[in-house]
This record gives C-alpha cells, sequence and structure tokens, in this order.
C-alpha cells in the first residue's frame, strides 16, 4: 500500500481551532470577560417554521408501511429538481432539464467530489484568498495551482489567469471578501474558459444575499456559459441547512460532462436524505420564501450594520452588500493575528483572520452577518475605544 503522499502533506487548517485556542486562553485568565463573537462562519438563527413542518410531516411518512421510503434517486427526487428550475432559473430566463440538476448534501462535498471528473495533470486557478476547499482539494489530488490574486488594488476582483487554467474555481458573492462580480466581469472568465476549453466551478452558497441588478444570480445568465460552467449551490446559508444538509449542483449537458457526474454519483453517491429533501422543497412555497427571506433580511442588516459601523471607526471595509460577509483592512499595517489578539484583548471581540484565507489575506479580517445583532451593537460601541 502506499499511501496518498498529496493527503498526508495537506497542512492541518488551524485557523478555527487557533481561533479557539486563542479565546479560550483568554477566557482562562478573564472568567468574567464577555466575549463577543464577530467571525461567526455558520447560520445562527433557527430554521423557517415551513421547513420544520415539511420536514415533521416526512418523518411520519417513514413511520407508515404504506409511505415509507428507502432509498432515493442517487441524483434527488424529481419534484425538488423540478422545483429549483421552475424557481431558480426559469424566472431568469435560463432552461435546464431535471437531467442537469443534482442534488447534494451541501456545497462541500460536492467541491470536493467534482474533483473525480478531471484528470490530475488539470492546472486549477484560484482565487487567493479563498475558501479553503478548492485549495486542499486540488492538493489531495496533486494538481498545480495558479493563483488569481484578489487585491485592494483592483477591488479584490481578479484578472485572469496568465498561464492556461484547465479548471478555475470562482466564489461569487465572495467568501471572505465579501465582493461580488458585474455581469460584464463574469463573462470576461466564461469568454476565457470558452477560449481555451477550460471549465469554471462556480461556487454559488451565498447567491440569496445578491440584491444589486447588475450582479448575475447564476453563471448561465452569461452567453455561453452553460458549455463551460458547472454551479454549485447550498441550502446552508439560504435556509439555514448547515445542520440539515441539503444543495445542488448544475452540470449542464452542454458541458459534456453530465452522464459522467450522473455515473460517479450513482456509484459513490448514494442520495441526500428524503427529510432534507422534503424541508430545502419547503422553500419554494409562497410562506418557504417569505420566512427564508425574512431571516436573509435579518442577517443583511446585520451585514450592514458591521460595515456601517466600521466606516465610521475610520476602518476600510469591503463586501456587506450581497454578501454576508465584511472585510476589514487592519490598522496600522498590523497583521492579521496582531489585530486578532488586540481586539480579543483589548473589546473582547472575535474576528476571523484574513491570513487564514491565504497569505494575500494577510493584513485584514473577516466579520461576519451570522453574528448576533446585540454582540455586533456591542462590539461596535467597544471598538470606539481602540478606534
Ligand atoms: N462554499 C463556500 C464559499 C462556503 O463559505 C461554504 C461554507 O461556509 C461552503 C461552500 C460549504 O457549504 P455547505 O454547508 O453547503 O457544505
Amino acid at each position: 500500500m502506499q499511501i496518498n503522499t498529496h493527503l498526508q502533506q495537506l497542512k492541518d487548517n488551524y485557523l478555527f481551532t487557533e481561533i479557539a485556542n486563542r479565546t479560550q486562553a483568554y477566557q482562562r485568565v478573564h472568567p468574567e470577560a464577555h466575549v463577543l463573537r464577530l467571525g461567526i462562519g455558520d447560520v445562527t438563527l433557527p430554521l423557517p417554521s415551513v421547513i420544520i413542518d415539511a420536514m415533521h410531516r416526512a418523518v411520519d411518512e417513514l413511520a407508515h408501511v404504506e409511505t415509507f421510503r428507502g432509498y432515493g434517486p442517487e441524483e434527488g427526487y424529481h419534484w425538488l429538481r423540478q422545483a429549483i428550475i421552475d424557481n431558480d432559473y426559469v424566472p431568469r430566463g435560463i432552461h435546464l432539464t431535471p437531467e442537469e440538476v443534482f442534488i447534494s448534501d451541501g456545497a462541500g462535498s460536492d467541491l470536493g467530489n467534482l474533483s473525480d471528473l478531471f484528470d490530475t495533470a488539470n492546472t486549477v486557478a484560484i482565487l487567493e484568498p479563498s475558501y479553503p476547499a478548492y485549495v486542499d482539494t486540488s492538493r489531495m489530488a496533486g494538481r498545480q495551482i495558479i493563483w488569481l490574486p484578489c487585491l485592494e488594488q483592483n477591488n479584490f476582483y481578479p484578472d485572469l489567469p496568465a498561464q492556461k487554467a484547465d479548471i478555475l474555481y470562482l466564489c461569487f458573492p465572495n467568501n471572505p471578501t465579501g465582493t461580488t462580480l458585474t455581469k460584464d466581469q463574469l463573462q470576461r472568465f466564461v469568454d476565457y474558459a470558452l477560449a481555451h476549453k477550460s471549465i469554471i466551478i462556480f461556487d454559488s452558497a451565498y447567491e440569496i444575499f445578491i440584491e444589486d441588478p447588475d450582479v448575475p444570480h447564476s453563471i448561465y445568465e452569461l452567453e455561453g456559459a452553460k458549455q463551460v460552467a458547472i454551479e454549485i449551490r447550498s441550502y446552508s446559508k439560504t435556509a439555514g441547512f448547515t445542520g440539515v444538509r441539503c444543495g445542488y449542483t448544475i452540470v449542464p449537458k452542454e458541458t459534456g460532462l453530465q452522464q459522467m457526474w450522473y455515473r460517479r454519483q450513482c456509484t459513490k453517491y448514494n442520495g441526500t436524505s428524503y427529510i432534507s429533501q422534503r424541508g430545502a422543497e419547503a422553500i419554494y412555497s409562497p410562506e418557504g420564501k417569505a420566512q427564508v427571506m425574512s431571516n436573509i433580511h435579518h442577517y443583511k442588516q446585520t451585514a450592514q450594520l458591521i460595515a456601517n459601523g466600521l466606516r465610521d471607526l475610520g476602518y476600510d471595509v469591503w463586501g456587506g452588500k450581497n454578501a454576508p460577509y465584511v472585510w476589514c483592512r487592519t490598522p496600522h499595517g498590523m497583521d492579521s493575528w496582531s489585530f486578532f489578539d488586540s481586539l480579543l484583548e483589548q473589546c473582547q471581540v472575535v474576528c476571523t483572520p484574513g491570513v487564514g484565507f491565504g497569505t494575500l489575506g494577510e493584513g485584514f479580517v473577516r466579520f461576519s452577518a451570522f453574528s448576533d445583532r446585540k454582540e455586533v451593537e456591542e462590539a461596535l460601541k467597544r471598538m470606539q475605544t481602540i478606534a
């Protein structure tokens, strides 16, 4: 047996462990301190009641022989795939067939699993800073990475790869910078992929936060994208499914990959839980849409509060609009961890050091709209003392 040395050589992802360790160490010395957590990447509001009711009904069905269900289709139930097409795509003029929609247990798994479709010799372009899954997945497979720097000078909008990239991971609205691309900006990537016969894996986990008309909700709004893009969506941040687990991946037939992905899923994936899928279906009912949007509205207001509050305190910030994350430059050229420590020690506020998302995240920190509103208000008040 020979192990996968690429996987073995992967560095530990210590970001969240290190945040927890430093926070606990502070609390041990200051047990009376009320630490405010503004770095949270997980949703905090409970599931909308219409989703809870749908999942209760699904559980009850499983309790009776007449309505019991065992294995479902690997690619997901037809009623959910059709609801996705009718609600998330048709209103934007995008036409898909149910065979192109694959229900998943969330974006995380498919971001990694899609790697099965491609030769390990393929080069991969990844934004820097970025959500760590793209880097780790590519490294596990031993693929060469081409970095696409997202810098303050270019408003965190990446340039096209200077050399040929076979696979491009794009994530917009972006985690961690909270930035988005306009239609014209995203079209350049689609055109690049068409010209180079590349594939774009478009992570659209935060689509629900988009409000500007010029920001595309789906990559398929762009000319030619169906030939070169796989789109990944998740109900995690959309509807509070981080623990329930459900999302979907679109593999258009025009990519030439749809049958291969179906074949792969039939072997390696036995389908998403019936209960989760019924919960996801309820998102598309009129009450479901209203309840989901009410939660999103709450998070959006928190994002605005953080972004405006930090600006008023003199910080340079990006994001917070069309996205739940606010990207903040550290003051006085401090590095990410030094600013993290000083915020913790002086204000008892926890943020996420930007360097945890890649070297180019150094000098920034991320604040999250999933934080408790009252804690955000209190944190901004405390931060006045160090402004
Ligand atoms: N993609 C991005 C950009 C994320 O930020 C996250 C989670 O934070 C995921 C994917 C994973 O989401 P899921 O819960 O659907 O696996």
